[in-house]
């Protein structure tokens, strides 16, 4: 029917054309060759009688040809057209990922966890022997960058088995019933080619939960109940593995991961040191380096980072040695980039007045001697003042020594306490404070915060939940969970807790006016200092 219907639009193009061609035929070409300046200009080959032969078999053979090929043409696109419903799922097998397990670093768990599948897909005999049935599906979950893609990927080179791979949003469709189609045919195609994996990536675009009203919603609401039925439609034994990827695992529907559909979870968490160490020398086997590369001082250096920024620094390192016209990249090139990651690119060309420059070297050289004095603040690694493209004039690097897996209640003190050494600093030397600071006020309330409503560090609340976090991979978004008398309360202990870091900023400057006065010139001739350089300088006093 569908083709009877093709057939029939493709006749309709052909005759047009060709009933358009012979009307501009009639029209220009034979009032030209008639004409008789025309064998004038033309002598000999037309002539008297092959001229009319001529002049009608050539042109028609033309014509034939031009309509074949434009019909041929439309046939094509309205081919595409027809393909509604269809899944566009690309089957990939083992040559054309090109990666493996080995391109992963870091996320061992994940690993193991994928490893079963494909050990499973490998020899179904051998679990089918004690009775065990494979899981159907596994979720991959983690904050974005952290290799979830990659992983499936890694999966689908391992397993040498053909690889469905779709996005969620590829489903999602304007009219209802084409994502259930699509779902359909993608689920159809592959109980044809079992043993196979399928990967959905950012499930979310389509299994959002359902919600109670209808309307908007129902074509997404229909994708969803068709995979449903889908996943339990096809028997476990058969080899059909369905994976998927979010990064917003609580939006998912309820029914999605009751066990018999995505009933293992497997978590893609933000490397630790061990693991930023891996990746970065991963990726950094794709680039030329020295020798001596120390790659832990650059994990260290990355704490939080997920494994597309670690990529990302190797990249931007490579950059900057073809910049400086080198064809290795060093130490100082990773260095760099990772404050390219952090911060910017380098402003080598603003234009900042003297009297701005000291009072940025002032606002630094108080947050990096707040935190040299206390005990619980991280050691300072590096200050600058070189504005960044982010805005920052300036800033103060602080590095753990090691991994931090915890905050004491001190250390979040402590925290906020650098973070208002800058403005008293300002407030000390100069008497009066500038917006240079807003940064820091951002940081050190958010911390504060945190520290009231949800770490339960206040004396007032104790352990009392105050806030709820949702989307915690995306960052978190909190939103209050108590009364308009409490948040008001809440506030008040925020601002009690920064007066009193503020106050305590202010008392270790005064007790250290010299060192201030001193390494803020020192920073301003300098404009860059080390955080071994700094603290040699303060140990000499
Ligand atoms: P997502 O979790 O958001 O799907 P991707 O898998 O797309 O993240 O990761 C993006 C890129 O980051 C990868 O192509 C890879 O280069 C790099 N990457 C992320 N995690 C790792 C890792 N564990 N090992 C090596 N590279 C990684
Ligand atoms: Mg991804
Ligand atoms: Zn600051």
């Amino acid at each position: 029917m569908k083709d009877n219907y093709k057939y029939k639009k493709n006749f309709l193009i052909f005759f047009t054309t060709g009933l358009i061609l012979a009307i501009l035929y009639c029209l220009f070409v034979i009032p030209a060759v008639n004409n008789p300046d025309t064998d004038k200009i033309q002598p000999g080959f037309f002539s008297e009688q092959n001229n009319t032969v001529l002049s009608w078999i050539f042109p028609i053979l033309l014509i034939i040809a031009v309509c074949m090929i434009v019909s041929r043409g439309a046939g094509r696109r309205s081919g595409k057209m027809m393909s509604f419903g269809k899944s566009s799922a690309k089957v990939y097998v083992k040559a054309q990922t090109g990666k493996t397990f080995e391109d992963v670093a870091g996320q061992d768990e994940a690993k193991e966890a994928l490893e079963e599948i494909v050990d499973f897909l490998h020899d179904p005999e051998k679990y089918a022997g004690i009775g065990a049935t494979l899981p159907k599906g596994a979720l991959l979950v983690g904050p974005p960058g952290t290799g979830k893609t990659l992983l499936a990927q890694a999966v689908a080179g391992e397993a040498d088995v053909p690889f469905f791979s779709i996005s969620g949003s590829e489903f999602v469709e304007m009219f209802v019933g084409v994502g259930a189609a699509k779902v359909r045919d993608l689920f159809r195609q592959a109980s044809e080619k079992a043993p196979c994996i399928v990967f959905i990536d950012e499930i979310d675009a389509i299994g959002k939960k359902r919600e109670g009203h209808t309307g908007s919603s129902d074509e997404r609401e229909q994708t969803l109940n068709q995979l449903l039925t889908e996943m339990d439609g096809f028997d476990g034994k058969k080899g059909v593995v369905i994976l998927a990827a979010t990064n917003r695992p609580e939006s998912l529907d309820p029914a999605l991961l009751r066990p018999g559909r995505f009933d293992r979870r497997i978590p893609a968490e933000l490397p630790d040191m061990a693991g930023r160490m891996a990746i970065l020398s991963v990726h950094a086997k794709k680039v030329k380096t020295e020798p001596d590369i120390d790659f832990a001082a650059v994990a260290r250096a990355t704490a939080g980072a997920s494994g597309a920024e670690l990529a990302n620094i190797v990249n931007e390192a490579a950059l900057r040695a073809v910049r400086n016209g080198r064809n290795t990249v060093i130490q100082a090139d990773l260095e760099e980039s990772v404050e390219v990651v952090i911060a910017g690119y380098q402003r080598k060309n603003a234009v900042i007045s003297p009297k701005e420059r000291e009072t940025i070297a002032c606002h630094e050289i108080g947050h990096a001697l707040v935190a040299a004095m206390q005990e619980d603040a991280a050691p300072v690694h590096k200050i600058t003042i070189i504005p960044r493209t982010s805005g920052a004039l300036g800033y103060t690097m602080q590095i753990d020594e090691g991994e931090k897996f915890l905050m004491t209640k001190e250390e979040a003190l402590a925290r906020i306490t650098v973070l208002t050494g800058g403005r008293a600093a300002e407030e000390l030397i100069f008497g009066t404070c500038t917006s240079g600071a807003s940064n820091d006020i951002e940081k050190a309330t958010q911390l504060a915060r945190a520290m009231v409503t949800r770490f339960g560090m206040s004396e007032k609340f104790g352990m009392t939940a105050l806030e709820t976090t949702s989307d915690r991979y995306l960052g978190g978004n909190s939103s209050l969970i108590c009364s308009s008398y409490t948040a008001y309360e809440i506030d008040g202990e925020i601002r009690k807790i920064i007066r009193k870091c503020y106050e305590n900023a202010l008392d270790i400057l005064r007790q250290n006016i010299g060192n201030l006065r001193e390494l803020t010139d020192y920073l301003l001739e300098k404009e860059t200092l080390s955080g071994s350089e700094f603290m040699s300088i303060i140990a000499k006093k």
